[in-house]
């Protein structure tokens, strides 16, 4: 028998969503403010096209989420953002070491899908906005093709953070699209005149060993002639997914509606590829290969980019401004590609990096001109040069995270974007950004609320005087310079002894150095240079002694220059805040160990100096005297939790068979929620997809802890941690006089460190 129809009515059944906050876009940015604001008690709508979370970072697109470390190809040292996307990459690489992009899916779900203040519609496509009063979003509309249903999401405040600016777009917010002239901002690395040249798209491929071979028969569409491609020697049987993020098309096209064209196309060349591949008889090695995977969305670089209160530029990114607004930071090159994409015979791009990480202002993430609009991820308020660094997605997340938390400050006070522009509403955006892990260039979190930092006396079982790497690891021949970065002044550095094998009579050249701004890590500065006549023989002390003495603290460089008869004996020992660095070039993201731009493009020549990635990367072995004492119990409460211009660490003794910090108050006080922050390797960059990662835990960052109270009671207690950030709320509130945490070293080679402690008297400050 048939059903009657149920309805009567036609129309599309509607839903009406009231919100705090409706975020347009779930890719890394959009992502990051919903669950930012959420856990500031927002109630928040977000609203992504597709299924499943993640924008480029999805398993759609496939793209590793990078941001200021760049690969480690940079001297952005501890440059990784911090926040909710630090969070994520520390647990993806815990669950998902060897970069499966659908289990970073399944993260970015479980992330959302655990804040009870989300309304996740997902398969949501915004495609109208329904004005309000003087200019302002009342509300936004979209479509579930999956459920056939209207939502109407109406909020005071909302975020767009859809790439290619949808909710902007329709509300009349100003934007831009394409190159600004060299004139206009005086960027020199714009070109002379105004252009619509854009980024384009890109579609990747996987492939996969099936054991036995595999025939292919390319679909009617697929490119014959791969030679159209000038660069096509380039493939090989072994590169695929986002390796091949040359494999670009459309910046000469409308990157907004000409997408499906380009899709058309991009995927003409990925099977036109593989065709060549596997048809052509160049690889025989690809004979058992099968195509795994194919995109069906293209990952967008760059459409739309929307005006606010400032415009980020190249003179932002390259003289590292400063902002009394920052509210998060980039460290991405200016990383600018041929509009020809695929089809250019030029490289496939142009990356110049800067001297060290920038500031990112409040003022470039909110529409200039409709009230209630923040901006989000890659549409925020940049030229195009700039846009070229601030895009990527570790960087756009950090941003979503500072909108997030702007939103809910915007909420509490019935404020609009810009009236957070009144000093004390920027510093309390900045100090609830720093509370909830966001790093901020130069700023320190001096937090009123903070039972530590304000009142405690912090003691420490031991505190690290640095005197030895014991020589206890591999031999390193000097065949390219090497250098330890080392926290030095204020006063002289100590001086340095090194193990060397020498094969026959030679010098070694030392020198020290440091970075002309104190909070870099580009070693641009000469201060001395020592060369010491070396006899030959085997496991040598050799003793570099300077005579400078620092006037401040800041890292120091102590750089043995390349020669091939000399090999250091290296150490096991790895120390929070300390790092060997090789002089050398990142072929990812650089052309040469020397960064040399040509004359005029307002870009600095200086030289890469870069940790090697582990299971590499030993500490040269290295006796210091006197001992470097840069690692005090009162680092904790300083309110930097990475190392900088200082460790800002409190590093332990390494013989110290029970490492513990304790804080004293002189008289009791009431404490229900104790954050700790110990050291998840700020430097490495934690690519999300196919790369891999050779640990699942930072080893740096200590798994067993306790805190204890003032009669020894065990408040909290951790057997597996693996996060940097720790956010223990306490069951009851303690009454205590002091605190007491008790640490496990995380490894044997590895002395506990721990970065910030803050005790405040109420769960949710
Ligand atoms: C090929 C390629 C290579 C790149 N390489 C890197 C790299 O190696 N590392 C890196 O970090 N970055 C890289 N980038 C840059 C980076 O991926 C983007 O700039 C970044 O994804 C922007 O983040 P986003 O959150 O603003 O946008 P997206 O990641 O694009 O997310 C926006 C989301 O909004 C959704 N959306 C769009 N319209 C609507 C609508 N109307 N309604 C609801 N939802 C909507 C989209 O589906 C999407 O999921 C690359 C980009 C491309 C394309």
């Amino acid at each position: 028998m048939l059903l009657a129809p149920p309805e009567t009515s036609r129309a599309l059944r509607t839903i009406r969503h009231d919100a705090d906050l409706v975020v347009v876009g779930g890719g890394l940015a959009g992502t990051c403010c919903a669950i930012t604001a959420a856990r500031a008690g927002v109630r928040v709508a977000l609203v992504q096209d597709r299924p499943v979370l993640g924008g480029n970072a999805s398993s759609e697109v496939r793209l590793w989420i990078l941001g200021a470390t760049s690969h480690l190809g940079n001297n952005n040292r501890w440059a990784r953002e911090g926040g909710v996307i630090d969070e994520i990459l520390v647990e993806n690489v815990f669950r998902n070491p060897e970069g499966n992009p659908l289990l970073v899916d399944a993260l970015l779900l479980e992330k959302v899908a655990a804040e009870p203040n989300i309304t996740l519609l997902l398969n949501t496509a915004v495609h109208e906005v329904v004005p309000g009063e003087a200019g302002a979003i009342a509300a936004v509309r979209g479509f579930c093709p999956q459920t056939s249903t209207l939502h109407e999401l109406r909020a005071p405040l909302f975020c767009d953070a859809s790439g290619d600016g949808i909710v902007g777009f329709l509300s009349g917010a100003a934007f831009r699209q394409g190159a600004e002239s060299r004139d206009e901002f005086g960027e020199r690395f714009a070109p002379a005149l105004a252009s619509r040249e854009l980024l384009g798209h890109s579609l990747y491929f996987y492939s996969r060993d099936t054991g036995r071979p595999v025939r292919f028969v390319p679909p009617a569409f697929a490119l014959k002639d791969i030679t159209r491609i000038p660069r096509w020697r380039q493939f090989n049987s072994r590169e695929h997914g986002c390796k091949l993020w040359w494999v670009e098309h459309g910046g000469l096209l409308d990157t907004v509606h000409d997408t499906e064209r380009i899709k058309w196309e991009l995927w003409q060349v990925v099977y036109g590829i593989w065709h060549h591949i596997k048809n052509s008889g160049r690889f025989p090695d690809a004979e058992n290969l099968t195509l795994e995977w194919v995109g069906t969305i293209p990952g967008k670089r760059e459409s739309r980019r929307f005006e606010g209160d400032h415009i980020l530029t190249q003179h932002d990114v390259v003289e590292q401004r400063h902002h009394a607004d920052a509210v998060a930071f980039g460290g991405w090159a200016i990383d600018v590609h041929p509009p020809e994409g695929v089809f250019s015979a030029a490289p496939g791009c142009t990356q110049w990096h800067a001297k060290g990480t920038y500031p990112i202002p409040y003022r470039c993430l909110y529409s200039r001109n409709v009230p209630n609009l923040f901006l989000a991820g890659r549409i925020i308020s940049a030229s195009h040069v700039a846009f070229a660094s601030s895009r990527v997605m570790a960087t756009c997340a950090h941003v979503g995270q500072a909108v997030g938390a702007a939103a809910a400050l915007c909420g509490r006070h019935g404020l609009r974007p810009r009236d957070l522009l009144q000093p004390a509403r920027l510093a309390e955006l900045q100090r609830d950004l720093l509370r909830t892990g966001q790093h901020i260039p130069g700023l320190q979190l001096d937090d009123e609320a903070d039972l530590a930092r304000r009142r405690a006396a912090i003691s420490a079982s031991s505190e690290l005087r640095l005197a030895e790497l014991p020589p206890d690891g591999p031999s390193r021949p000097l065949t390219t310079p090497v250098a330890m970065l080392l926290p030095a002044g204020p006063g002289p550095f100590p001086a340095a002894t090194v193990r060397a094998d020498v094969a026959r009579p030679t010098e070694m050249v030392a020198e020290l150095r440091h970075s002309s701004r104190p909070e870099n890590h580009t070693p641009d500065v000469t201060l001395e240079r020592r060369v010491i006549p070396l006899a030959a023989g085997e496991d040598q002390p050799v003793t570099v002694r300077f005579d400078r003495a620092f006037p401040d603290e800041r890292y120091a460089f102590v750089c043995f220059l390349a020669n091939d008869a000399i090999a250091l004996r290296c150490s096991e020992r790895r120390v929070t805040g300390v790092l060997a660095l090789t002089h050398q070039m990142n072929p990812a993201v650089a052309k040469s160990a020397v960064q040399s731009p040509p004359d005029g493009i307002g870009v600095d020549t200086f030289e890469f100096w870069q940790p090697q990635r582990r299971p590499g990367g030993h500490n040269l072995a290295l006796r210091l005297d006197p001992p470097l004492a840069a690692f005090s119990a009162t680092n904790v409460v300083n309110g930097v939790a990475r190392p900088t211009r200082r460790t800002n660490a409190w590093v332990a003794d390494p013989a110290d068979p029970a490492p513990h910090l304790t804080l004293r108050w002189p008289a009791p006080v009431a404490i229900a929620r104790v954050e700790i922050v110990f050291d998840p390797d700020h430097d490495h960059p934690l690519e999300s997809v196919l790369m891999g990662h050779p640990e699942r835990r930072m080893p740096f960052c200590i798994e067993r802890y306790r805190l204890l109270d003032d009669a020894g009671r065990t408040l909290a207690a951790r057997e597996d941690n693996h996060q940097g950030r720790n956010v223990l709320i306490l069951e009851r509130p303690v009454e205590t006089r002091s605190l007491r945490i008790e640490v496990a070293a995380p490894g044997a080679n590895v002395p506990a460190a721990v970065f910030e402690v803050r005790c405040y008297a109420e769960a949710n400050p």
